[in-house]
């Protein structure tokens, strides 16, 4: 018998943090951020100390979207291949694309340690290897151009990654810049400190209707009202509802994470591993010593047939991680599943819409939803500021 459904790891593992009041009277603000996850823990961080009035507002617990599901490996690289990114946007895009990545792990790395936030970050390489033997040579091209564009990448032959990472695999590139995080205690921990600096952050507070003037007023369901100058949708994938167009394909991934005190621990510690395949398998350690394995994507359909064949997937990753790995010992703790918005290109939806007056919009999509995100920082400041950035047009709705 089932008696409950269970809920994403980083919800189980850390519990609600902090809960917020609901919204019950009217208020005024400068930024009204909607949305509590990691997203809107960082733009509502980036408002308060660049000195506007913010306010937050969650139709449910703080950081109980996407971010208690994500398995937060924060990667430079996104889903399109820079080769390919460059054949999309331009080398110059795409390699603006690819270093604002690598700038958003500095900054989170530096966010971390300024703001002494308790959220298990860790600085890690990244690996990506061919999944097959015809992978290796796209792989490859991948490599020489990420040189070619100053990326700190080596080429790993599979010798290296058995002897490192006891992995059998085909090569593959290594990166220098990567992380982990825990994004639910880091949203959490944020918005905490913050809140006890001016920060006015409300829960369990659900949207009715937004008159989108000067001033914006948003009206809540229990009918008080949120006037400010400008909002700023934080709301993850389920902002894609709002639009005519279709912006995203959601996408339904599945994670599975093991014991703690996995054999292959102190190999695999420092590294995130992920392959050109599709669907891909990736997977990194977290800092209770447990090996995290995500990946299995596929198009998401509804919520109830996704979760009746989490357990499955997960027994699949399991199988393609034991091919890999044959020395590891996976004794599975826990496995969840999760939506995520993909792009024809890989690259976020930030900036203005036409449809929405004075919104702004942060969404991080794709495998790297985290580091788009923190890039979301700067790109809002600067939009309320009248300021251009390369970014603002590469990361544009009419794209
Ligand atoms: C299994 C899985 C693995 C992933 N792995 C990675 C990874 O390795 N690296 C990576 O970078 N990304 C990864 N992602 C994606 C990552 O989780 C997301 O990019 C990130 O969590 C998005 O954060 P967010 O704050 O934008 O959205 P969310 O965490 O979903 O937060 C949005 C919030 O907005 C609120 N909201 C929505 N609509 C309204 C409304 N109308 N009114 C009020 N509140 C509203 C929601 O309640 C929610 O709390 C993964 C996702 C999944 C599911």
């Amino acid at each position: 018998m089932k008696l409950r459904t269970p809920e994403a790891f980083w919800l189980l593992k850390n519990g609600i943090l902090k809960s917020y009041p609901s919204l019950e009277s009217d208020i005024n603000c400068d930024i009204a951020v909607i949305g509590g996850g990691i997203t809107g823990s960082l733009i509502s961080h980036a408002l308060l100390k660049a000195g506007y009035d913010t306010v937050v507002i969650d139709k449910r617990d703080i950081g109980t979207g996407s971010t208690a599901a994500t398995t937060s490996m924060l990667q430079y690289e996104i889903d399109t291949p820079m080769v390919k990114l460059a054949e999309m946007i331009g080398p110059e895009g795409a390699v603006s694309c690819y270093n604002a990545g690598i700038d958003s792990i500095n900054i989170l790395n530096d966010l971390v340690k300024t703001e002494n936030l308790d959220a298990g970050f860790e600085m890690k390489r990244s690996l990506q290897v061919a999944h097959s033997k015809e992978a290796v040579k796209d792989l490859e091209s991948e490599y020489e151009y990420r040189k070619k564009y100053g990326l700190n990448v080596e080429w790993l032959s599979p010798d290296t990654i058995k002897r490192n990472y006891k992995m059998e695999s085909f090569p593959g590139i290594l990166s220098e810049e990567g992380a982990s995080i825990d994004a639910f205690m880091f949203a959490h921990e944020l918005f905490r400190k913050n809140s006890e600096r001016g920060l006015r952050v409300f829960d369990h507070t659900s949207i009715k209707k937004i008159n989108y003037g000067s001033p914006v007023t948003i009206i809540t369901e229990e009918g008080y009202k949120v006037v400010c100058k400008r909002v700023v949708f934080c709301t993850g994938f389920e902002t894609f509802r709002m639009f005519k167009k279709r912006y995203a394909n959601i996408i339904s991934t599945f994670a599975c994470v093991s014991e703690q005190n996995i054999n292959l621990y102190d190999e695999l510690k420092d590294i995130l591993i992920w392959d050109t395949d599709l669907p891909y398998i990736y997977m990194r350690t977290t800092d209770d010593r447990r090996l995290l394995v995500g990946g299995e994507d596929v198009p998401f359909r509804n919520g109830e047939i996704r979760d009746k064949i989490k357990d499955r997937k997960a027994v699949r990753l399991q199988e393609k991680l034991r091919r890999l790995f044959p020395t590891i010992y996976f004794k599975e703790d826990y496995n969840w599943t999760g939506a995520f918005g993909t792009t024809k290109d890989g690259l976020p939806y930030i900036g203005e819409h036409p449809d929405f007056k004075n919104a702004i919009f942060v969404l991080g999509l794709g495998g790297n939803g985290i580091t788009f995100s923190v890039q979301g920082m700067n790109l809002v400041l600067k939009i309320l500021a009248g300021e251009y950035d390369p970014l603002l047009y590469y990361y544009r709705f009419n794209r």
